[in-house]
């Protein structure tokens, strides 16, 4: 065990897709309008506007946190956090400090062995973005601009306790509450384009002393792997100071891309008094149990339930399950598959080889934005099952169908690509095989019986895996005994 232990606690600003701002009938999608095209009196903090709430934004936000299994408050209010910054155009964001909407939830993650674990949640609250300043002036002589579409549109920040004990499961951690927004449909849950935000918390302890580092809080992070890599940073840069009993000041650090480290931003003291008190301009926000409960009756399958279901249901290993339902389209596509072959696992199979790899090299999210359809998959498991093709040329034609949206028949035809089944074609290329490698033949007299997987290869490679694979097997051997 090592002598160092690490604690880690995110705070996760998730960006609710409703169709308008949290106060305000103006756009909240549209964020590749024209800059300062989606606002108005209210989200540029006018004199004498008055806020009104999206029922919307409070139905997303209820429906998250009964996926995260919070306790919903039938009470709860907006406060008034006051700073100044030119992105802010009220001098105030509305939020909700004293009576969040739901405290006490948990996400239970999962490693590559099956090991879960609850991270535990310590409250879900409501709140309203801030706008965007963009430092594309004249930057020599200091301008910067700003947008303010993004202001006033719905966000929930949740706040984790600090029960994260690696990078590595704060990245598990992150998945999995993408997933979860996701699938209820409440966000893109997309962190490079800023609809999932992550500050993240992490100290040292020192098992032997006990002693604990002060904590450093990571700012501006966009993407799943920098999460990880930064924090991977930080326990690295703080362990070291530990090490030479260095004292590791609390403070706050951005992550580099480019130079692939964090660097300190400003020291904790020079935190601001955000001045809370109540938003005077809105009632306090009061749900009935009964609202409650028909949102719980109408929350989906999430992804854990579904993952036992697949196994359950289509016999699959956990590891098939999760990976097919980590993404709530993957995992519908593949259902469509699975029951229209009734070859789950081999479904699975070539999602899980052939189309992801696909995805990742092409940068494809979705499966249903790839040209391959379930009925795709039908028609090649007949193709394999009829012995027209061998399961080789199977996997090849997967890529075709993704990028051409082709059926498997057509493109067998076009290219050629029918099982070889000509015994004496086959007999020639063995024939010609021997010939030119006598060793081989020697080896199988000697009694090598194995060898004869070189002379499948040799068929193989000159009718490019098209040879039917058992008649390659008897023909070689008849010649190999007859030899
Ligand atoms: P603050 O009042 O400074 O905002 P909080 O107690 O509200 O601090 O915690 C903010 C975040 O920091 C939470 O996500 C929490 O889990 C995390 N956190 C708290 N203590 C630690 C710690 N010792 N090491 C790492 N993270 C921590
Ligand atoms: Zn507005
Ligand atoms: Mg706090």
């Amino acid at each position: 065990m090592s002598r160092y232990r690490t604690v880690i606690g995110l705070e996760i600003h998730v960006q609710l897709s409703t169709k308008t701002k949290m106060f305000c009938s103006c756009s909240a999608g549209s964020f590749d309008a024209e800059p300062n095209t989606n606002i108005c009196p209210v989200c540029t903090g006018q004199p004498g506007v008055l806020p009104v709430t999206n029922e919307q934004a409070v139905e997303y936000a209820v429906k998250t946190s009964l996926a995260l299994n919070f306790e919903v408050h039938e009470y709860s209010r907006f406060d008034r956090k006051n700073y100044f910054y030119p992105d802010l155009p009220k001098g105030y964001q509305i939020t909700q400090y004293f009576y969040p909407i739901a405290t006490n939830g948990w996400i239970e993650i999962e490693d590559e062995n099956g090991n879960k674990k609850k991270i535990r949640l310590r409250r879900l609250h409501m709140e309203e973005d801030a706008g965007k300043l963009i430092h594309a002036g004249d930057s020599m002589k200091g301008e910067s601009l700003v947008d303010y579409n993004r202001a006033g549109v719905p966000l929930v920040e949740i706040v984790t306790e600090p029960d994260i004990s690696s990078p590595e499961e704060a990245r598990l951690f992150l998945e999995k509450l993408r997933s979860i927004v996701r699938y209820l449909g409440v966000s893109s849950g997309d962190m490079e384009k800023g609809a999932l935000r992550c500050d993240a918390n992490i100290s040292v302890v020192d098992e032997e002393t006990g002693k604990s580092s002060n904590r450093v809080e990571i700012k501006n992070i966009n993407s799943f792997k920098f999460v990880e890599k930064a924090l991977e940073y930080e326990e690295k840069r703080i362990r070291e100071a530990l090490e030479k009993g260095e004292n590791v000041p609390q403070e706050t650090r951005g992550w580099n891309m480019k130079e692939k480290k964090t660097i300190s931003m400003r020291s904790k003291e020079e935190e601001n008094d955000y001045r809370y008190f109540p938003e005077p301009d809105l009632p306090p926000l009061v749900l009935s149990k009964e609202y409650i409960e028909r949102i719980k009756q109408s929350l989906p399958e999430l992804p854990d339930q579904k993952k036992e279901r697949f196994m359950k249901e289509y016999n699959l290993p956990r590891y098939d399950a999760t990976v097919l339902t980590s993404d709530k389209d993957l995992a519908s596509f593949f259902e469509e598959a699975a029951k229209l072959t009734g070859k789950p696992k081999e479904v699975s199979n070539y999602i899980m080889s052939q189309v992801l790899r696909y995805m990742n090299e092409n940068k494809i999210e979705s499966i249903y934005d790839t040209k391959i359809a379930p009925e795709h998959f039908k028609e090649l498991f007949d193709l394999i099952d009829s012995g027209k093709i061998t399961t080789n040329i199977a996997k090849n034609l997967i890529r075709d169908i993704l990028k051409t949206g082709k059926s498997p028949k057509e493109i067998v035809k076009e290219k050629g690509l029918e099982v070889e089944t000509d015994e004496s074609k086959i007999g020639e290329i063995i024939k010609k095989a021997m010939k030119q490698n006598p060793d081989a033949v020697q080896q199988y007299k000697n009694g090598k019986k194995s060898v004869i997987g070189f002379f499948i290869g040799a068929v193989m490679k000159e009718t490019r895996g098209k040879a039917d694979p058992k008649i390659v097997q008897k023909i070689a051997t008849k010649l190999l005994d007859e030899n």
